[in-house]
């Protein structure tokens, strides 16, 4: 790839990719229900000569585009979904959707990926092999990639190697992260019933409180991450709601909570799902009360496959320098990306999207989220140049 500069080709086009953005950024769209976006992506796909299929996992949009020689397929994978987030904004492009943003920088993602589209279009017949670009719904938590998976997103062509990244407001502008092993974690939802007998709130004798019960639950659950697991390893289980009760005067019949578990090992998700298990029988059974816990294993972990992160670190160095290119330690957020990555080598990238000084670093999730667009020229040609790397076997 000595000929092509993705670099300044992507700058060049970086007007473009900041109306895709700010177009997408005022109309955005949740789960599944990303018709508009979806259909800018297919659109523009199609004028860009990919051969385009759209709804597939309901609303996601597969494109292929074919090279000027037999080789290998290459998959880049973007994501579409916003978020059910107020947006707190002066800026002129400020979500038109009452209660919904992106605010994770998934418009962003769009771009990029439309932004990659244009160049490896631009140079298809230099390159061998196929591009095979998945523009997914609902990442955020409702199995988006998932859906494509099972409607065939990977099936024909079947991708030999699979490649996506994240804007990230943490990490500064110009600055990408590219690296072999976990990046991001699993992450399991927990639903827990504690049952107890409801009663007077002065007769506590003829009751099972389980406001009570619930309370040595919650510190003996404490005990799962600071006692059974290995302190070389790394797990966060947290209780995010508590709901019982009705009145001052009542002793609760049933508590629920819901939580998160978040691991990068198997293994250690087997630990504390197995402790969760002994604790609750133990801490319900000794105070008389019943309970019920149901796990939903929502997302598996990003684990990037070492050969696939060796090309995607040569790309990133080649696009923003060694010294831009330093290592992260594993973030405990999950990405539904782990249902390419566990099917296809694969490297998640994070793209440094952080400007303090322009105030562009509000965390992701947040309502005043916001990024450096000067992330997005970045991003293309992050994504193309590791294409073409993979396509051309590894070499410069
Ligand atoms: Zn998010
Ligand atoms: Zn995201």
């Amino acid at each position: 790839m000595t000929g092509l500069d993705f670099r300044a080709e992507a700058e060049a086009l970086q007007g473009q990719l900041i109306a895709w953005r700010r177009d997408l950024h005022q109309h955005p769209e949740l789960g599944f229900e990303v018709s508009r976006t979806a259909g800018v992506v297919a659109r523009t796909l199609g004028e860009l000569g990919y051969e385009v299929r759209t709804q597939v996992g309901r609303s996601g949009v597969v494109a292929l585009l074919h090279g000027g020689r037999p080789g290998p397929t290459v998959m880049l994978r973007a994501d579409m979904d916003a978020l059910p987030i107020q947006e707190i904004s002066d800026a002129p492009y400020v979500s038109c959707v009452p209660g919904v943003m992106h605010a994770c920088g998934h418009d962003g993602h769009v771009a990029i990926g439309l932004g990659a589209a244009t160049l490896l279009a631009r140079h298809a017949a230099e390159l061998p092999g196929r591009v095979l670009f998945i523009f997914q719904p609902a990442e955020e938590g409702d199995g988006g990639a998932a859906a494509m998976v099972a409607d065939g997103a990977l099936a024909d062509p079947k991708p030999d190697a699979a490649f996506g990244l994240h804007l990230w407001n943490t990490v500064p502008l110009g600055r990408v992260v590219a690296q072999a092993g976990p990046l991001m974690a699993a992450a399991d939802t927990l639903r827990i019933t504690v049952r107890g007998r409801g009663g007077h709130g002065a007769l506590p004798h003829q009751t099972v409180d389980a406001v009570a019960v619930t309370g040595q639950v919650l510190s003996a659950l404490q005990t799962i991450v600071s006692r059974n697991v290995d302190p070389q390893e790394t797990a966060v289980l947290t209780i995010g709601t508590v709901h019982g009760g009705t009145a001052f005067n009542v002793i609760a019949e049933t508590v629920e909570m819901q939580g998160t578990l978040r691991t990068f090992s198997p293994v250690v998700r087997e630990t504390v799902l197995t402790r969760l298990q002994v604790l609750l029988d133990g801490v319900t059974a000794g105070l008389g009360a019943k309970y019920e816990l149901k796990v939903h294993e929502m997302t598996s972990a990003v684990i990037n496959d070492p050969a696939m992160a060796e090309i995607a670190h040569l790309a990133a160095v080649q696009v923003v320098g060694k010294a831009a290119v330093p290592w992260h330690a594993p973030l405990m957020v999950s990405e539904d990306f782990s249902e390419f990555a566990r099917r296809v080598p694969a490297c998640f990238m994070l793209v440094g999207s952080a400007n303090a000084e322009l105030g562009l670093n509000a965390p992701h999730h947040n309502p005043r989220f916001d990024f450096d667009e000067r992330a997005l020229p970045i991003g293309a040609a992050l994504l193309a140049t590791a294409a073409a790397r993979f396509l051309e076997g590894g070499q410069i």
